[in-house]
This record gives C-alpha cells, structure tokens and sequence, in this order.
C-alpha cells in the first residue's frame, strides 16, 4: 500500500464549523492510524467569499483540538505551497491541456446571455445537450476564438462532460455511487479573472499532492462525478484518490442540518472558538469550557463509532480505533447533552494538577491566582460535580474568595438563631484541634456531635451554609481541610451573625 496522504481542504469563508472540524479529525485519525500523512491546504481562490482572519481561525481551532498538519501553510512540506492563492498560476496549464485534449473547451458567453437563458428557462444548465448551441470553442471557427483571446475579450473554461457515459466509484462510507454524464453540466473550470473553481483546483491538488483517499462532507457527493470525470480526461485514474463521504451532523431535534443560527438559536456552541463577526459573536466550545479532547472525542462519535461499549478515549486512542468502514451513512444528531456528558469524562480523567492548568485560566478571570498545589487540590474535589471549566468558578468560587452570596432560603430553613450557643462551643471546639485534614475532622465532629447528644443536622448544615454559602458541594470534611482552619473558623464566626440576620430581616419583612 502507497504510503497513506489525506488533506483537509477548508476554503477560508468564515469560521470553522463544528462539522468541518470533525472532517479535519476523521482524515487525522485515519493518517495516523497508518502512519500517513494528514495536510491542511487552504483553497482560498474564491476572492469574493474570502473572509479575513478565517484561516488563522482555522488554524488555531486545528491546533486547540490537537490535530496538528504535518503539511500545510506554516509547517511547509514538500508539496507546497499549501495555498491555493500561492499556486494560482499553476491551475492554467491543466486547464489548457485539456483544451488540447478535448476535454475542455472556451466558453465566451456574457453573463447577459446566459441570464437571458436562464430567464428563459430557470432550469437551463450550461451541459451536453445545450452547450452547442452556444458561444465557444465548439461552436465558432478558430480563428474566431483564437481573435476573441486576443482581443482580451473575457471567457471561461469549461469541462466537457462526455455524453453517455457511466461515472461509477466506491465510496468507502457510502459503497457503490453512480452518476450519469447526462445528469452533469459542463462545469466552469477556469473562471474569467484566470483563477480555477474548486473543482479544477481540488482535483489537480490532489493529484500534485498525491493523495490517496479523499474524505470530506457529504455536499461534496455531488461534485465527485466531475471529479472523476477529470481523473479520466488528465489520464490520472490510477492516482485517483479512494472516496469517503461524511453524514451531515443534524440539529438537535435531528431534523436538518446544523447551522450556526441554531447556535444562537439554542444557546449551543457550533463552532471550536469563539468567532467576532461585524454583527455577533459566536461562543465556541473552547468559550463555554469545555476540554479540547472532550470535544475530539464527541465529534469522533458524531458519525463514527467503534462498535463497543467503551465511549471516552484519548486522540490517540481513537485514532488506533478508526476506521473508515464504521462511519455511518445517515446523518449524525448533535446532541448537546452528549457534549456534556463527554466533558464531564474527559475532566474526571486529568488528575488535580493537569485540571489546574486547565482551569487557571477561568479562575484569573476573577482576578484570583492561587497557588498551585491549592488549585490542583480543589480541582481534584470538585472535578466529579463539574460539567464545565466554567463550573470550578461558578461552584467553587468560595475556595478562592470570601463568600459573596448565601443561599438565604437554605438559610431561613435552617437556620436558628437559638442554636448559636452550640455553634459557638463548635467553633471553639474547632479552634482546639492541632491536626487539621479531613479525617481528622471527620472524627471530631464525630466525637463532637455524639458527646454532645446532637443530631449532624444541628450543625453541619450550618457549616456549609458559612463556608461555602451553599449546600451543595463537596464533603464538608474535604471542604474544611482545605479551606484551612483559619478561615474555618472566621466564616463560621461570620455566618452566626450574617444568618441572624437574614433570618430576622424575614421575619420582620
Ligand atoms: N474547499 C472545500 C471545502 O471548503 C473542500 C472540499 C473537499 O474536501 O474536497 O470544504
């Protein structure tokens, strides 16, 4: 077997989508597997849909999920320059030489008159059965077209689709695809700035790049019978390339496909990062906390799947699993929840101090840079309630700053003012322990509570509504080690006085 070449070939029209990303990993893991090769090429030749800072965008979400190019526009390569703008003047020679061949042909028609067909019949496709009743290189005498080249005046080239002829292949993902030449129009292959379309200049990439299997969406399915149809006229179809066509990623509610207005619609990122258009921003995963691995392993499921139980992988183990023959034809449902779901494993699997890096960031957000061995440490206790990064903050918060808000229905359930005297012997109590990590608090507030003939719910409640403003969290043993004796003590001294409060304000409200 050839030595494996894939190629993701975004065009830079905007930001990645969540689906494009997937692609980009389908075609990584299937080079990996073989210890192939995986190539970013950029085909930016469509000026007009050029959207600046798109392909850094690209390139930073490749890079954030992992899925480094080991060709591509920034790493080099042997086959470069990896920018369709940057071989721009290559395309025209191909074009050319199927001209020679008969494969292609000058197309001097005005946009006015092929609008007027259009207009005429809004079906009208420029193909076999119209194209020689129109203004080109099979109608006119030579020395006409060679007059109206060198006059300047405008054309395009076109493929001249064979008639009769069946374009069959086999797709990996889809089997045996079969178009027929008559279902083909005579595609634009040089437009009349001199630049190629998508098809000339994906085709004769591939073919310079040499690579052996072509895997990208589904909306491609279409254009592949052109595709091949341009192997055959090149004489390339022994380097054609192997076919594998990707399953839509649906909406939520499975019906269509996802498009960055459900994004916003649903409050659900659709792309990696965050994207600033001139009238929006968009979240992306990276934005709404979740772990680049999480979300490599979700998209791998997006379609694929290994055909067992076992779900969380690593990039590198998926990538041992891959296989294209296991990618599903039908379209595959985004389901948020899942996301989640996956984040959640992928943070239980990081140890304490590879969280903390991970989470850093979202705490320095709040102006708080604790140190690590404390970062690493409330990570590790709060890793298994947390779904987001963004929810060491938002659950934690009270590890890293004084408690700002309380939950004061808890706090008018629970609390009663004529317990303070027992909560303030619990507290100098406390303040007399010379050991301070969880067990040993455990056993303490054992000893405590039995000695004292009182019930856990006297006092623990209490505890956590002081230390954490909430009752939700980690066990408060944990919570208390960590928080250290000092500031134990302060807020639970604080919260007698702030739960009086709260609760006399209720009931003289
Ligand atoms: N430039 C195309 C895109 O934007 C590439 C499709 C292909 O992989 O052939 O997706």
């Amino acid at each position: 077997m050839a030595h494996i070449r894939v190629r993701f070939a975004p065009s830079p029209t905007g930001p990645l989508h969540i689906g494009g990303l997937r692609t980009a990993l389908y075609n990584y893991l299937f080079a990996r597997q073989a210890g192939g090769t995986f190539i970013l090429r950029i085909e930016d030749t469509d000026q007009s849909r050029y959207i600046s800072g798109a392909e850094q965008y690209i390139i930073e979400s490749l890079s954030w999920a992992g899925i480094e190019p080991d060709e591509g526009p920034g790493v080099g390569g042997d086959y470069g320059p990896y920018r369709q703008s940057e071989r721009k003047n290559l395309y025209q020679k191909y074009a050319e030489q199927l001209i020679v061949s008969g494969h292609a042909y000058y197309a001097f028609d005005t946009p006015e008159e092929l609008a007027a067909r259009r207009a005429q019949n809004p079906a009208f496709k420029y193909d076999s059965s119209v194209r020689l009743q129109m203004r080109n290189s099979l109608t006119l005498a030579a020395e006409e077209v060679a007059q109206l080249i060198e006059l300047g005046k405008p054309y395009v080239v076109r493929l001249k689709v064979p008639r009769n002829e069946l374009i069959a292949f086999r797709d990996r993902v889809r089997g045996e695809v079969q178009f027929h030449s008559e279902e083909l129009d005579d595609k634009v292959l040089l437009k009349s700035d001199g630049m190629p379309t998508y098809h000339l200049a994906n085709v004769v990439d591939d073919y310079l790049m040499k690579i052996t299997h072509v895997i990208r969406g589904e909306e491609w399915l279409p254009s592949t019978g052109h595709h091949v149809l341009l192997y055959r006229a090149f004489g390339w179809t022994p380097q054609m390339p192997e076919f594998a066509h990707l399953p839509l990623i649906l909406k939520p509610n499975g019906k269509g496909k996802l498009s960055k207005r459900d994004g916003q619609k649903l409050g659900i990122p659709v792309f990696p990062l965050a994207w600033k258009d001139a009238k929006e921003i968009f979240e992306g995963f990276r934005e709404f906390g979740f772990l680049p691995e999480a979300v490599v392993n979700f998209l791998a499921f997006l379609g694929w799947n290994p055909g067992t139980e076992q779900e969380v992988y690593t990039l590198e183990e998926l990538y041992q699993l891959f296989s294209l023959d296991k990618v599903s034809k039908g379209g595959a449902r985004f389901d948020f929840d899942k996301a989640k779901w996956f984040n959640q494993q992928h943070i239980m699997r990081l140890d304490g101090y590879a969280l903390a890096q991970r989470v850093r960031p979202w705490i320095a957000q709040h102006g708080v840079t604790p140190d690590e061995s404390y970062l690493a440490a409330v990570c590790e206790l709060l890793k298994s309630r947390v779904t987001l990064l963004s929810d060491f903050w938002t659950q934690g918060a009270y590890f890293f700053t004084p408690v700002t808000q309380y939950d004061e229905a808890a706090i008018r359930k629970r609390w009663k003012p004529e317990r303070r005297p027992i909560i303030e012997d619990f507290i100098r109590y406390l303040s007399q322990l010379t050991t301070w990590d969880a067990a040993t608090i455990e056993q303490a507030i054992h000893a405590y509570v039995q000695a004292k003939g009182l019930k856990f719910g006297e006092v623990l409640p209490f505890v956590r509504l002081a230390l954490a403003g909430t009752l939700k969290g980690p066990g408060v043993n944990e919570m208390m080690a960590l928080l250290g004796k000092e500031t134990v003590l302060q807020r639970l001294q604080e919260g007698l006085d702030r739960f009086d409060q709260i609760v006399s304000a209720t009931a003289t409200s």
